[in-house]
C-alpha cells in the first residue's frame, strides 16, 4: 500500500485514511513507509465557526491552487462521522467541479477507532496525503474547539475565517485563535459589515503582543469568487516569510515533538 501512495494512487490513500480512521494496527508500518517521503507539500489549515463560509472558500482555493498549476488534498475534519449529511453534503456539492480533476483528491475524516483523536489521526492522514505528491494539503476543521484548534495548528500556515454578523470577534477572542492565525480571512465581505470585522480584527490584533509576523487581514467573497488570488498570495507570503526566517523547519519540528508527546501521553493514558 505504501508503494502505491507514493505512486499517487487515489483508491490506496482513500484506504490509508481509512487506516488512520480505524486507528488500524497496520498503521505504524505504513507511517514508517511513508514518513522519510514526505515535508514537500505545503500545508495549510482552515478554522472557523460553523457558517462562516469555511468549504465555499476551500472551494476556490483549490480552484486557485489548480490555476497556479499547483496539486491539491483537501481533508475536511469532521469529528462525528463522514455521512454527517448537510454540511458536508454541501461541500461536496461545491467541491464537484473538482472531483473529477486527477490534480485534485478530496476527503473527508472522522476518528472512528483512532485513540488519540483528532489531533493525533489529523497529522499522520496529512502525511498520507504529503507522501502521495500533493503540492498543498488544505485541512478544514469544523468548529473552534480546542480540538479543532489543534488540528489547525498543525499545518504550515493556519487561516482563521469569520464572517460579517457572527459575533466572531468575542468569539475569535474567547477560543484563543487569536493567536493561531497567520492569516486572517473575512469571508462574505459581498455583504454589510465586512469593514467593521476588518477593523474588529485590527484593533485586537493591536492589543496583543508584537510578533514577528504580522498576520495580514484578507477580504474575499467566496461566493462571488473575489479576493482569493489576494489570500493566495498572503499564504504565499507567510510561506516565503517563514522559509527565509528559517521558521519553517522550527515549526515542523515542534509539530513531530507535540504529536510524539501525544502519543506517548495516550499510551500512558491506555496502560493507566
Ligand atoms: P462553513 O460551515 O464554514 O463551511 O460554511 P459554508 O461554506 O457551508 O457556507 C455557509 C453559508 O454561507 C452558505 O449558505 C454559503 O452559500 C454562504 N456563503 C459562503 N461564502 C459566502 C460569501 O462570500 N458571501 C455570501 N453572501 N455568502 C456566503
Amino acid at each position: 500500500m505504501a508503494s502505491k501512495v507514493l505512486a499517487g494512487d487515489r483508491r490506496a490513500v482513500a484506504r490509508a485514511i481509512s487506516l488512520v480512521e480505524d486507528g488500524s494496527p497496520d498503521l505504524p508500518a505504513l507511517s514508517e513507509a511513508l514518513y522519510p517521503r514526505t515535508g514537500r507539500s505545503y500545508t495549510v489549515g482552515v478554522t472557523g465557526s460553523p457558517g462562516v463560509g469555511k468549504s465555499s472558500l476551500l472551494a476556490e482555493l483549490v480552484r486557485v491552487a489548480r490555476a497556479h498549476d499547483r496539486t491539491v488534498a483537501v481533508l475536511a475534519i469532521d469529528p462525528t462521522s463522514p455521512f454527517s449529511g448537510g454540511a458536508l453534503l454541501g461541500d461536496r456539492l461545491r467541491m464537484q467541479s473538482h472531483a473529477t480533476d486527477p490534480g485534485v483528491f478530496i476527503r473527508s475524516m472522522a476518528t472512528r477507532g483512532h485513540l488519540g483523536g483528532m489531533a493525533l489521526a489529523a497529522p499522520e492522514a496529512i502525511r498520507v496525503l504529503d507522501a502521495s505528491g500533493k503540492d498543498v494539503v488544505l485541512v478544514e476543521t469544523v468548529g473552534v474547539g480546542q480540538a479543532e484548534v489543534e488540528v489547525a495548528t498543525a499545518t504550515d500556515t493556519t487561516l482563521v475565517v469569520v464572517a460579517p454578523g457572527w459575533g466572531d470577534s468575542v468569539q475569535v477572542s474567547k477560543a484563543g485563535i487569536l493567536e493561531i492565525a497567520d492569516v486572517f480571512v473575512v469571508n462574505k465581505a459581498d455583504k454589510e459589515g465586512a469593514p467593521a470585522a476588518v477593523r474588529d480584527l485590527r484593533s485586537m490584533l493591536r492589543m496583543g503582543r508584537q510578533q514577528p509576523w504580522d498576520p495580514p487581514i484578507v477580504q474575499i467573497s467566496a461566493v462571488a469568487a473575489q479576493g482569493i488570488e489576494d489570500l493566495w498570495t498572503a499564504i504565499d507570503s507567510h510561506r516565503r516569510f517563514q522559509e527565509e526566517s528559517g521558521r519553517l523547519g522550527g515549526r515542523r519540528r515542534r509539530r513531530i515533538v507535540d504529536e510524539l508527546k501525544g502519543m506517548v501521553a495516550e499510551r500512558l493514558r491506555q496502560r493507566a
